[in-house]
């Protein structure tokens, strides 16, 4: 079993050092907020006064925190942890950030790095159930697999470093677009007199298909699970998802991309977020549609 030194523990890192411990692993942690930290010590990992300490010794060092910056400055910045690491430890970030952030202190490391996000959200990191897209070198990602698999289910080597970030990117914008046309087209069918019921036996069989429709339509009744059944409490906050959309544009912009789509998702979730949509869930754009407030 591996020490792994891991640092962020909010709502998708404090499940993942859970299910490390579960698995047998010994974990050593470390937030700037001490709230964050007691209930995962309580579960049996060991805390650390900084994340540099948290880094010491370990076999694997894992980040999981909000952005890019936050990320660089972990690694890279003062008492970093590419300099308290051990030479030969395994280093991966699985929070999602940018790209170029994501290439930069993968570099600047001088050792293998993965840039390992995720999908499947608080419940998918609960569950141990998460996806995680993985940039690297293919040695370390070997090396990585196991540690990986006592967090996710499905562990998916696409590239190079920042090769996970460009993945995770586009998979939400166009999750993000998907679900603001279903969101549209569910609106349409209500104005028009097609029973919301009827418009996703149709359209959940056919070519309009998607993950958007199928798991986590926007209204009502008919995927019994999605978050509109609940208000949407979330699953995945718009708000987490603007800040996706925005990467995404400054992903296509560094590579001289027209994404026109993306670009307009991007200003209805700003709308919506804006609008007091932030902590609900993204599937919660379809009530901005409702209201008229989406031109
Ligand atoms: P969060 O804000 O709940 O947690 C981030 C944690 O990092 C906080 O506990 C914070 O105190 C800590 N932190 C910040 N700076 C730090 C530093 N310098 N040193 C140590 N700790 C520090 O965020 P989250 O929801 O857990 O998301 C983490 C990452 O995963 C983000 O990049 C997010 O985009 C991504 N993500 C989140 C979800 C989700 O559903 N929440 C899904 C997929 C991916």
């Amino acid at each position: 079993m591996a020490r792994i030194g891991f640092v962020g523990l909010g709502r998708m890192g404090a499940h993942m050092a859970r299910n490390l411990l579960k698995a047998g692993h010994q974990v050593v942690v470390f937030d700037i907020v001490q709230a964050a930290i007691d209930p995962v010590v309580a579960a049996g990992a060991t805390a650390a006064f900084s994340s540099a300490a948290a880094a010491q010794d370990a076999d694997v060092v894992i980040t999981m925190l909000p952005a890019g910056a936050e990320v660089r400055d972990a690694w890279l910045g003062q008492g970093g942890l590419s300099k308290a690491s051990r030479a030969d430890a395994l280093l991966m970030d699985c929070s999602t950030i940018d790209v170029a952030t994501a290439r930069e202190v993968a570099a600047a490391t001088g050792r293998p790095f993965l840039d390992a996000p995720v999908s499947g959200g608080v419940m998918g990191a609960e569950a141990g159930t998460l996806t995680f897209m993985v940039g690297g070198d293919a040695e370390a990602v070997a090396r990585a697999r196991p540690i990986l698999e006592a967090m996710g289910k499905t562990i998916v080597h696409c590239g190079d470093a920042g090769a996970g970030q460009v993945a995770k990117l586009c998979n939400n914008m166009m999750l993000a677009a998907t679900m603001a046309v279903t969101s549209e087209a569910f609106v349409m069918a209500e104005r028009l007199g097609l029973p919301a019921q009827a418009l996703y036996d149709v359209c959940s069989k056919s070519t309009a298909m998607s993950w958007a429709l199928n798991s986590y339509c926007p209204v009502a009744g008919p995927v019994p699970a999605s978050p509109a059944n609940r208000d949407f409490a979330p699953g995945f906050t718009a708000a987490l998802m603007r800040k996706d959309l925005g990467l995404a544009q400054q992903a296509a912009r560094d590579a001289g991309v027209d994404a026109p789509v993306g670009a307009l998702a991007l200003s209805l979730f700003d709308r919506f977020v804006d609008g007091g949509g932030g902590s609900k869930d993204f599937s919660g754009i379809i009530s901005m549609i409702r209201e008229g407030k989406g031109r």
